[in-house]
């Protein structure tokens, strides 16, 4: 732990996995890294026993398995805690389907699904391997004094730490953000992620399977080792209540019923848990001597599984122009940071645009839309080269 004022290349504040991964990055290229957490950052889920299942996943497309590789955490995970996804299989409201698969993509898996705390403790023992990396967890910021030559970042304690960059990764509802006056706020969905997960009566087999429901929201099954899922069903905010008060075996069957018993009869292995859905869309990623990567710089529907993606493409954007930065020494440089922003700005507003598409025409409740998102999803399904070009920057 760090402690008085200090001088840093660059302090990240928010130390979830896209700080943390952020961290990791920049300290392997030579840089001098603060990371700032206001609770505690730990490693201790790797001890977690085989039949203790963190509810919350996260399919990890094969880019951020390179890059996570490349900054020595991928390496931490236990096999037996990953599952492959190896074809999707999406089904519209009324008829429509598309299916993904891995093989006829030429690639090992569409993504990898992987518990919460497994990645984040392969993460945080990464960071602490790192040498050059400072984690200051739990410490309350209290306020930054922007300048021309550095950012200092005072803590509630008094003391104090001086950077040359800040990073913003503190989640959606960024503190750090408006710091550096940029008051946006998310947009709600008015739906709410349910996630719980359960033991299959039938394998999976790799499958991972996303249905369109006729009230707009959206259940997704992804494949855990063994016979097991875990379910993220984006609700209309009265069913998510619903489902929440149900006890385990109501849930469960709800749950098999709704997902057209796909793999026969389900039974509930975690208490369920919500998150409120929103979107985030920012003019600017950047300010003064301040970056921002992760939900503080973009949140969207988990319906693509994508947010954390994102956020490892802006890690790995931001460290691999920080250590190119050559004859630019100073790393909080308006130059550079300007060339972050124009690297994110396609991917970002692009996965964006899709996913929040998706939402307003599957939200849609005209009987001619409903036809048309169908017979599209049946018609892109069955163009190999347009179905393709779709999930390329999923992969990615
Ligand atoms: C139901 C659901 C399913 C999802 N599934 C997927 C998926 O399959 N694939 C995928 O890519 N993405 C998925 N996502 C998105 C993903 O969860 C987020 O994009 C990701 O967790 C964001 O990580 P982050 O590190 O940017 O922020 P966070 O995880 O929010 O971390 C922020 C960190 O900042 C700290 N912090 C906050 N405020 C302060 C402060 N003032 N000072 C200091 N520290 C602070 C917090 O303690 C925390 O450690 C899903 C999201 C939901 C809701």
């Amino acid at each position: 732990m760090g402690n008085g004022t200090r001088d840093y290349d660059v302090t990240i504040l928010g130390a979830g996995l896209v700080g943390l991964s952020l961290a990791a990055s920049l300290a392997r290229a030579g840089m001098r890294v603060a990371i700032v957490d206001r609770s505690n950052v730990n490693a201790a889920a790797l001890s977690s026993s085989d039949e203790d299942w963190d509810a919350r996943v996260y399919a990890v497309s094969p880019g951020s398995v390179a890059f996570l590789n490349s900054i020595g955490a991928w390496q931490r995970l236990r096999e037996e805690r990953l599952c492959a996804i190896e074809s999707m299989e999406v089904r519209g409201d009324a008829g429509g389907e598309l299916m993904f698969s891995a093989y006829e993509l030429g690639e090992r898996a569409l993504a990898w699904i992987v518990e919460n705390r497994e990645i984040h403790a392969a993460l945080v023992a990464s960071v602490r391997d790192t040498p050059g990396i400072d984690v200051l967890a739990p410490r309350t910021p209290a306020g930054i004094a922007w300048s021309a030559r550095a950012a200092e970042l005072r803590f509630d304690g008094g003391d104090a730490l001086s950077s040359r960059l800040i990073v913003g990764a503190d989640g959606v509802r960024s503190w750090t953000r408006e710091q550096g006056g940029m008051h946006h706020d998310p947009s709600p969905y008015s739906q709410t992620a349910v996630v719980a997960n359960f033991a299959s009566e039938q394998a999976h087999r790799g499958r991972a399977f996303q249905w369109f429901l006729h009230d707009g929201g959206v259940l997704a099954w992804l494949p855990l080792p063994g016979r097991r899922i875990s379910m993220v069903w984006s609700a209309p905010e009265p069913l998510a209540h619903e489902l929440l008060a149900l006890d385990g075996s109501a849930l469960a069957e709800r749950v098999a019923l709704a997902g057209t018993q796909a793999l026969g009869a389900l039974t509930t292995i975690t208490a369920p848990l919500c998150f409120p859905l929103s979107l985030l869309r920012l003019p600017s990623v950047i300010a003064q001597r301040l970056a921002l990567v992760g939900d503080a710089a973009h949140s969207v529907h988990p319906l693509a599984g994508q947010g954390v993606n994102l956020g490892f493409g802006d890690a790995a954007a931001l460290s691999s122009i920080l250590a190119g930065r050559g004859a630019i020494r100073d790393p909080g440089s308006s130059l550079l940071l300007h060339r972050y922003a124009r690297r994110r700005l396609e991917p970002v507003f692009a996965m964006q645009g899709v996913t929040d598409g998706l939402v307003r025409l599957f939200g849609s409740r005209s009987p001619w839309i409903e036809v048309l998102r169908n017979r599209g999803m049946s018609l892109v399904g069955s163009l190999g080269p347009l179905k393709r070009l779709l999930a390329q920057p999923a992969l990615r």
